[in-house]
């Protein structure tokens, strides 16, 4: 198994999961025409992708999701309440195929095994995944607010994690934003911090970890620095064992 992104960020997050010919995306934040160039940047065309899955309908997760799905016949899997917030975005005429999951309960495509887990952010029925081969673990965890046992306990013995590190506390008390938006992203249905995400981290089994990269970074209120001191504390390792997904770039290929 291995993965790959194509972008993280308030932006648009797309993530690469290819187990065999196996290709899922996991959210499609991005246009369409976005969505194939950067699918070309890794040598891949919308024929090669075998299933979306979307973990919540905000824009930077879900907008390009469904036209695309819908033009090129690519199965998409979502929770009950992703489905009913994400009607805006179905196109016209032609309709993708759509599988309501319950984010409580596994699932298979085609030889990736999928546990959905739900998280607290201000959207209908936020979902995050993690994706087995049946021998190597990758958990994702991006758009929560705040960690809970839940979450802690599903993403314990991952072999390779993608972790939000969306903002440093002080950069976004003393950054840019309205008050509102402070109080928003900051919030315990936002996104998790620098400290909150090492934190998560710290109450992990971090045995098998070969891989870790930071996401959905913020442009305004973060570094890549203090994402990656943050994390390399918990782990007791160089700064530059720690990825980071990029808005522009994403992150490249890791295999597990
Ligand atoms: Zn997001
Ligand atoms: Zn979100």
């Amino acid at each position: 198994m291995r993965f790959t992104s194509l972008g993280s960020g308030s932006a648009g997050n797309c993530l690469v999961v290819e187990q065999a010919s196996t290709r899922l995306l996991l959210d499609c934040g991005f246009g369409e025409r976005e969505t194939i160039k950067r699918l070309q940047k890794i040598a891949l065309t919308p024929d090669d992708i075998t299933g979306i899955l979307i973990t919540h309908e905000h824009d930077d997760h879900a907008k390009g999701a469904f036209k695309f799905a819908a033009k090129f016949n690519i199965p998409m899997w979502l929770s009950h309440g992703t489905r009913r917030m994400t009607e805006r975005y179905l196109p016209k005429n032609t309709q993708p195929v759509i599988n309501v999951i319950d984010n409580h309960t596994h699932f298979v495509i085609e030889g990736i095994q999928i546990t959905p887990y739900p998280v607290p952010h201000d959207a209908r029925e936020p979902t995050q995944f993690i994706f087995t081969d049946g021998q190597c673990k990758l958990g994702v965890l991006t758009d929560t607010g705040h960690s809970t046992p839940h979450i802690e306990q599903v993403l314990s013995g991952c072999d390779a994690l993608v972790l939000e590190c969306n903002h440093d506390v002080t950069m976004l008390q003393k950054g840019p934003y309205s008050y509102a938006l402070k109080q928003r992203v900051g919030g315990r249905l936002g996104h998790l911090d620098n400290a909150s995400a090492a934190r998560l981290l710290s109450k992990l089994d971090n045995s098998k970890l070969k891989h870790i990269v930071a996401a959905h970074l913020s442009v305004k209120n973060n570094t890549q620095y203090l994402a990656k001191q943050a994390l390399s504390q918990v782990l007791n390792c160089e700064d530059d064992w720690i990825g980071i997904a990029t808005q522009k770039e994403g992150f490249d290929w890791r295999s597990l």
